[in-house]
């Protein structure tokens, strides 16, 4: 029998009790502390300093990494260039296999590498679990596959690899950020010295030993961890050829100042303040679910979220009810359980900064909504969160808050739309929600964004290139594009 009206939206209304179901950490090995990635193995830092990694959701200290120097990021360039020479040269199906065998190896510990994905940065079991850690297999699978096939790639042209890849890579999706980086970089035939993010070096680690246990030829991948500082060290180093960034919009412009006149090349994934456009046309059931996964996949620590949800007019009270209601039936808690949809924020400093920015929200004068929610004792936490009666002049509607916050405006004609979706500095990532495909056109053609996705958001596929226009970055990372900033065409 079919629901009235009334009782959907009582039911819609009812908060359903999960009984706990944590993920198992027992098969779980996490050192108290690690050393550097250098030339195949782990070795002592030259470095004596130290720093802890903890779980957000808890704040406990999960091990120490080292911060590593200047004698160490040498002592990884210079491995990484030594490396080169019989990587580059191998045949190059024979490279494939390496890297074969490194997505066959991630799917085997894909348990392991999403638990501690999980603990090391706060994010859902769930997404560790079903997006990060497939995704980061189907990279590696996806560009060694590409590794013999180069000259098919970029006909008449001989692609040639450049040398010592440096890269860094920020928090939000650790290892799936290393895969981005490495897959493609191997395919091509670079070596690699890679700096994971401050509070989330441990999937990189694993990386390593995977690395090993791959029987990857020493100095082909190289690990360090550190700080900005450490990140720093990589960039500028001159035996570096080609510099990969992923991370904030100013540390960017930092790091393309520093390298400018270097003759080194380089890519930059930076950040993004993406329109989610809701046409009256729309599904709304299916634009809800979009929207959620838009802005709170992942705390929303997401350069591509869809952090300004662009609705028409004459739907916006129908879609913000059902937005509202969709909100109360979100779990907020243990990253671990595999009932949990937001998991904690990844720092105190960035929770600083999410709170920060809502609180200008407020005082510029708009209106807060957000579900019940109890948020726990210790680790760091902040409510699925929507505002509404935004203005484009607005912080909240023009900077990147890196957190589950939502700002809504309306629009009433598609060129409206249109002019207020690229009215941003940003351009990485974009939506459209109708049921007209020449309309998907006809917007997809007039976005600046360098991903617009059609009543869906947050895919990603390694077949298909991402990335930046404006302030979000340039270079493309995955499909054959991706191949391209590792490669030198003669
Ligand atoms: P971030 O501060 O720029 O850090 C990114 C990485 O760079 C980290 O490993 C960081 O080390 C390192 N770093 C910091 N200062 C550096 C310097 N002067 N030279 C070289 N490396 C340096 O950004 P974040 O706060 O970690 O990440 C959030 C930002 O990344 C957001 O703005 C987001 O939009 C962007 N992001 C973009 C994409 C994309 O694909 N376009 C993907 C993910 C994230 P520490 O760990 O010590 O800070
Ligand atoms: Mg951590």
């Amino acid at each position: 029998m079919a629901l009235t009206k009334r009782q959907s939206e009582e039911l819609a209304k009812q908060t359903f009790e999960y009984a706990p179901a944590p993920e198992s950490t027992d098969f779980v090995k996490i050192e108290p502390s690690y050393n550097l990635f250098i030339g195949g193995k782990m070795v002592a830092a030259h470095s004596k300093k130290h720093f802890p990694t903890i779980n957000p959701a808890t704040e406990q200290k999960l091990s120490e990494v080292v911060e590593a120097d200047e004698v160490d990021v040498d002592r990884a360039v210079k491995a990484a260039d030594e490396a080169f020479d019989s990587w580059s040269r191998m045949a190059p199906s024979r490279r494939a296999r390496y890297i074969f065998r490194i997505s066959r190896i991630l799917q085997e510990r894909a348990r392991e590498l999403a638990v501690v994905e999980t603990m090391d940065g706060g994010k859902p079991i769930k997404e560790s679990r079903d997006v990060d850690i497939p995704l980061a297999a189907a990279h590696f699978f996806y560009y060694a596959g590409w590794a013999d096939k180069l000259e098919w790639a970029f006909p008449n042209r001989k692609p040639r690899p450049l040398g010592v890849a440096g890269q860094v890579i920020p928090w939000n999706f650790p290892l799936l950020m290393l895969a981005w980086k490495i897959a493609p970089a191997l395919a091509a035939g670079n070596t690699v010295v890679l700096k994971p993010a401050e509070t989330t070096p441990l999937s990189a680690l694993l990386f390593a030993d995977i690395c090993m246990q791959a029987e990857l030829p020493p100095g082909v991948v190289n690990i360090v961890t550190g700080g900005g500082k450490t990140g720093s060290l990589v960039v500028t180093h001159p035996g570096v050829r080609k510099v990969a960034f992923t991370g904030s919009t100013e540390v960017g412009k930092l790091i393309q100042r520093s390298l400018a006149g270097t003759g080194k090349r380089l890519t930059l994934e930076l950040g993004g303040k993406a329109a989610n456009i809701v046409f009256d046309d729309a599904p709304l059931d299916a634009a809800v679910e979009g929207i959620v996964n838009g802005i709170y996949f992942n705390q929303g620590h997401v350069c591509c979220a869809g952090s300004r949800l662009l609705v028409q007019e004459s739907i916006a009270e129908p879609l913000l009810e059902k937005l509202k209601l969709r909100l109360g039936t979100l779990r907020l808690g243990d990253p671990l359980d595999k009932n949990t949809d937001i998991g904690a924020i990844n720092s105190k400093a960035q929770l600083e900064k999410i709170e920060s920015l809502v609180e200008s929200g407020i005082e510029e004068g708009a209106e807060i909504f957000q579900p019940e929610c109890k948020l726990p004792e210790r680790g760091y936490w902040f409510p699925p969160t929507l505002f509404t009666n935004v203005s484009q002049s607005y912080r909240i509607a023009r900077e990147e808050i890196f957190g589950p916050v939502l700002s809504v405006l309306t629009f009433r004609t598609p060129a409206e739309a249109v002019e207020k979706a690229n009215n941003t500095p940003y351009g990485l990532s974009a939506g459209v929600w109708t049921d007209k495909g020449s309309r998907i056109l006809w917007m997809a053609e007039r976005m600046r964004a360098g991903v617009v996705w059609a009543n869906t958001f947050n895919r990603f596929d390694p077949t298909s290139p991402f990335g930046g226009y404006k302030e979000s970055g340039f270079g493309r990372e995955g499909g054959r594009h991706g191949l391209l900033p590792y490669l030198e065409l003669v």
